[in-house]
């Protein structure tokens, strides 16, 4: 366990130089004070927990200290946002303090977000508000619980300074953490603005530090190509097999490690509905919970596009026809073990896919069918859940199915099913109305509800005593809540 002046800065991206990134100072919130932090994600940095308890731990992220070893910088990239190229992004409001490695010799990137102006802030203030700060914190984490690749985050710091959104809210930060904070955007920076020898540079940056076994391989930016592209399949097909939509696929918010990142008006399903969207600016649904799919392969195609240089177009799209059949391998696999099937069979896909469709008729809510599901045999399981569907006949034809299904999958207990179920199937997750729950309450100085809330998050699967109001239906104020996508 390490104290907080003792982490070990190796700032490999700082050294990539000026072309890459500016180097900018952290502006101070006034008045810092803990929100909340993570015991799971201060591990990673070797931190002993009791250090987020301490004054210094508030004004290291907050911006009034720095550590000697650090070097705060704002990278440049650029992007494709709801289609269309944006030249010039940036890192506008968060910096890259630098890279701590830890004892057992990983790279976390230290990334402040909130952290003030930078030279990408274009009209923005470079700030971030307390509820965006906590609902990154929450998420990051509660994928992570999940078994889904995201950024995690250490700790939120709220202040008292202003911050002007659609009212006056008060100004936060978050500690980011991931192995690298490159996005597709970077390699679209050095593409478009024609700067080939510093992509050369990026690429040989992401290669060695990132995916040292692709440069063993015949064509070692194919193979990094590819392993980005079974990557993201792997991550999306997560996403949908767990109700999360990102709201922001914009390729800036893609990152080059095929992890989740740059949290915005995200949400998890309450009910389950394909054409869900998260993000009330998206009037087109670009980015609605089904769209997600496709779009992973339209972010993947803009990546491609920039990666020209070094690879040729037929293998990359060669590459990118991969896409879609991982995908589809991915998610049936975690499909079937939600609905309790340890072989596969040739008709699983439509067992789903019929499922899907009754469930949104009906309206039925997809963390608490799943788990349900498994709480007890498949007969008494569907017999209970029935109630929930509207289509009577058609859930009642269904079952039949799935019944009949699960008897020739194998002959094991209800304790051995519900077991292996419950592994699968989350009872918590991060619903809307409870982060805006325990949002409404930090803003009015509780930070209790947004710590209660990250531990039970912290544990999805476990049934936790005591928890009971974590683990149900939204009310009906909170469903369907707006997100606004300022932040
Ligand atoms: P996002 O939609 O949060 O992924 O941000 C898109 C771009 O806008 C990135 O370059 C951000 O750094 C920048 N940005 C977002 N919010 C702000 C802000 N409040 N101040 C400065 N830049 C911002
Ligand atoms: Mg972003």
């Amino acid at each position: 366990m390490k104290a907080l002046d003792e982490l070990t800065f190796d700032n490999r991206f700082a050294r990539l130089g000026d072309a890459f990134s500016t180097h900018v100072l952290p502006d101070p919130l006034d008045e810092p004070r803990l929100v909340v932090a993570s015991n799971a994600a201060m591990a990673l940095l070797d931190l002993d927990p009791v250090v987020a308890e301490t004054p210094v731990f508030a004004e290291l992220f907050s911006g009034h200290k720095l550590w000697a070893e650090a070097e705060p910088r704002a990278m440049v990239y650029s992007g494709h946002q709801f289609g269309g190229y944006s030249p010039q992004l940036g890192d506008g409001r968060g910096l890259l303090l630098g890279e701590v490695y830890n004892q057992a010799g990983e790279h976390w990137d230290l990334h402040l977000k909130g952290a003030g102006l930078t030279p990408y802030s274009r009209m923005g203030d470079g700030r971030a508000v307390l509820r965006s700060s906590i609902r990154e914190f929450l998420a990051s984490e509660a994928l992570h619980a999940l078994g889904i690749p995201s950024s995690r985050a250490l700790c939120v710091i709220g202040s008292n300074t202003p911050v002007w959104r659609e009212k006056q809210e008060r100004g936060a930060m978050v500690l980011r953490l991931a192995h690298s904070h490159i996005r597709f955007g970077h390699f679209e920076y050095f593409y478009y603005t024609k700067k080939p020898e510093q992509q050369k540079e990026l690429a040989e940056h992401v290669l060695s530090l990132h995916y040292p076994e692709c440069m063993e391989q015949p064509e070692p930016y194919l193979a990094m190509f590819s392993e980005i592209v079974e990557r993201n399949a792997e991550m999306i097909a997560k996403w949908q097999a767990y109700g999360f939509c990102h709201g922001v696929m914009n390729t800036d918010n893609m990152s080059i490690l095929g992890i989740t990142f740059d949290f915005g008006p995200f949400a998890f399903l309450d009910d389950f509905d394909a054409h869900f969207i998260c993000n009330h600016s998206d009037h087109e649904g670009r980015y609605s919970f089904s769209n997600q799919v496709p779009i992973g392969q339209w972010n993947l195609s803009a990546l491609a596009q920039a990666l020209t240089p070094f690879i040729s177009v037929d293998a990359l799209k060669e590459a990118l026809g991969l896409y879609l059949p991982l995908y589809q391998a991915h998610y049936l696999d975690l499909m079937r073990r939600r609905l309790g099937l340890t072989i596969a069979e040739e008709d699983d896909q439509k067992l789903v896919e019929q499922l899907l469709k009754l469930m949104q008729n009906s309206g039925v809510d997809y963390t608490l069918f799943f788990r349900r599901l498994g709480d007890e045999s498949a007969a008494l399981a569907v017999a209970r859940l029935r109630d929930d569907f509207v289509d009577l006949a058609g859930f009642d034809a269904w079952a039949e199915q799935y019944k009949a299904r699960v008897a020739r999958d194998g002959d094991y207990s209800e304790a051995q099913r519900r077991e292996r179920m419950h592994a699968v199937n989350p009872l918590y997750i991060l619903r809307n109305y409870l982060a805006q729950n325990a949002i409404a309450a930090a803003e009015s100085g509780d930070y209790s509800e947004v710590r209660r809330l990250h531990e039970v998050l912290s544990k999805p699967f476990d049934e936790q005593a005591g928890m009971e109001q974590y683990a149900q239906r939204p009310p009906d104020w909170g469903k369907h809540l707006e997100i606004s996508c300022s932040s």
